[in-house]
């Protein structure tokens, strides 16, 4: 059976006035069925960019290259058509900030139903309705609730919303950039828990992208941390997030330790330093200039991704193989 999700040698480039924004460089990525793989990474080090070409929602002003295989096709060749079928129904994605992303003159529950009207015109409504009620009680909404406008809910239950909308069409693979990052930390909890419930539940699977890595440690099965718009590490997600090899995926675990983590006391506010301008990384290891482990040979040249026994690599000359 072919991964759910395969991206071969992926890189996106923005054309822009000031010249062209390599904002993702060469990236692999593999998702099964089922799997839940985080995407680690501070902001500006491309997670946003090399998610949108899952569903090829980049603007036209970003070029493609690589393979990005959604069941075995290749969605950055595919026909009109065929994409049409894929989003929602194949794949669909559930963006930070439900508030700008939903109608605010259209009732919630027919914002739900649009895309099963969408994919199967044939529903007739007492079904979309009925769908709809249970969608809502899935994301821990009273069915009632469909009735609402979206400024009559909170910021957590607009988000639920969200969630409801991308499940609508009982897609295989649901791409969640940053879910919950404007809300505050409670609700962010209690959204993260309706969340994994359901993809656990339903069997979906998801590449649910955010900065914090302890979010990802708790809900995922496997982590890759980019930075300057590279793979730097992948594995479990348990071995990334306390014994991170590279020291980029290190400086993460410690600028996020988890709550309750006695290290939240030690650990530095964040990460001293930016992460990289894409237009002008610098040579060798785009990390050096703000790595700990950092020597001369690091600036040379742009560290491989290694192998470190089987569900585990690296790029960085510094870790001992
Ligand atoms: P992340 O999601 O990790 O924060 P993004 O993918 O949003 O990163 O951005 C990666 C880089 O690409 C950033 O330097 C950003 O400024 C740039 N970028 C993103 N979108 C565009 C765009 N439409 N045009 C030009 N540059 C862009
Ligand atoms: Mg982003």
């Amino acid at each position: 059976m072919p991964d759910l999700l395969t991206m071969r040698d992926v890189s996106v480039t923005y054309r822009t006035e000031g010249g062209d924004v390599p904002a993702v460089r060469g990236v692999d990525l593999a998702l099964s069925r089922g799997e839940i793989v985080g995407l680690a990474g501070e902001s500006g080090c491309g997670k946003s960019t090399l998610a949108s070409t899952i569903l090829r929602l980049q603007p036209p002003s970003a070029t493609v290259t690589g393979q990005v295989l959604f069941e075995g096709e290749d969605v950055l060749t595919m026909s009109w058509g065929d994409l049409r079928a894929l989003r929602w129904a194949g794949a669909s994605m559930v963006f930070q900030g439900a508030l700008h992303s939903l109608n605010p003159v259209r009732r919630i529950g027919d914002q739900i139903a649009e895309p099963i009207r969408v994919h199967s015109p044939e529903t007739p409504d007492r079904e979309v309705e009925a769908r709809v009620g249970e969608l809502l009680e899935q994301v821990g909404l009273p069915p009632t609730r469909a009735r609402a406008y979206p400024h009559q809910l909170s910021g957590g239950q607009r988000q639920r919303v969200m969630i409801a909308m991308a499940l609508a069409c009982r897609p295989r693979l649901i791409v969640a950039d940053e879910p919950t990052t404007a809300l505050d930390v409670m609700v962010q909890a209690q959204v993260l828990d309706v969340l994994s419930a359901l993809v656990h539940e339903l069997g979906v699977g998801m590449l649910m992208i955010s900065h914090d890595l302890s979010v990802l440690a708790d809900l995922c099965d496997r982590i890759v941390v980019m930075y300057g718009g590279r793979v730097v590490e992948t594995g479990p997600a348990e071995g990334v997030f306390g014994g991170a090899l590279h020291p980029y995926a290190g400086a993460l675990s410690a600028a996020f330790p988890r709550v309750g983590d006695p290290r939240a006391r030690f650990a530095p506010s964040g990460l001293p330093g930016d992460p990289p301008d894409p237009a002008q990384l610098p040579p060798g290891c785009a990390f050096a200039p703000r790595c700990p482990r950092a020597i001369e040979e690091c600036t040379r040249a742009v560290p491989e991704l290694r192998s470190f026994g089987a569900d585990r690599s690296a790029a960085c000359i510094r870790v001992a193989s």
